[in-house]
């Protein structure tokens, strides 16, 4: 005797609850503009050719694009915190601009020998520390093993690591100066990365 149909659990589970957003972290200096060292104004960013497309089509394939910047040249005196807003919300406007758009901005203020005053501390924050990187999955309720994080640093591909994102890219430019034996793939633009999203 078969027994009948309904007492046949579905074979998947339908979901339930919220579902976890893949992310499209980039690193800002090296990665979105052109790292002249301690880039506060606008005069001084220079985007990088490719960044346009690669947040455009992030956006297309439902990412979120979180920027995970540490800038030590808050803690060093450099610039200040409201400096470094201002030169944000212009950048996000340019994306905007550009039929792009940035989800979400964490960045590090700290430096744990140069910082003054409370910005010289060890902070898990700063990269490689993976620190923005997971405020950014509570969040944002990011599901961090679906991601992607570009950066130009080894820093920036250790916190990814140490976050659990799923891929990093070495944005590497020129590309003759990649390191030896990179830790994950090499990219010459950002718009390469478009290739690893899905
Ligand atoms: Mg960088």
């Amino acid at each position: 005797m078969t027994e009948p149909e309904s007492l046949h659990p579905p074979a998947v589970e339908p979901p339930r609850g919220r579902v976890a957003t893949r992310a499209l972290f980039l690193d800002r200096d090296g990665v979105i503009n052109v790292d002249h060292g301690y880039v506060h104004r606008v005069e001084q960013f220079e985007f990088i050719e490719g960044i346009f497309d690669l947040i455009r089509a992030a956006g297309r394939l439902g990412y979120r694009v979180v920027v995970v910047t540490n800038q030590s040249g808050i803690a060093r005196g450099y610039y200040t915190e409201h400096q470094f807003h201002a030169l944000t919300d212009w950048m996000r406007a340019a994306f905007e601009r550009e039929g792009g758009r940035i989800d979400a901005v964490y960045f590090s203020p700290f430096h744990p020998t140069k910082g003054i005053g409370p910005y010289r501390r060890e902070d898990p924050s700063r990269k490689p520390g993976p620190g923005m990187i997971l405020q950014a999955a509570r969040e944002l309720d990011l599901d961090l093993a679906g991601s992607l994080l570009v950066g130009d640093r080894l820093s920036d591909i250790q916190a990814a690591v140490a976050a659990g994102v799923g891929r990093a890219l070495l944005l590497v430019r020129p590309p003759e100066s990649a390191p030896a034996d990179p830790p994950c793939p090499v990219i010459a633009t950002p718009g390469d990365a478009i290739h690893w999203l899905s």
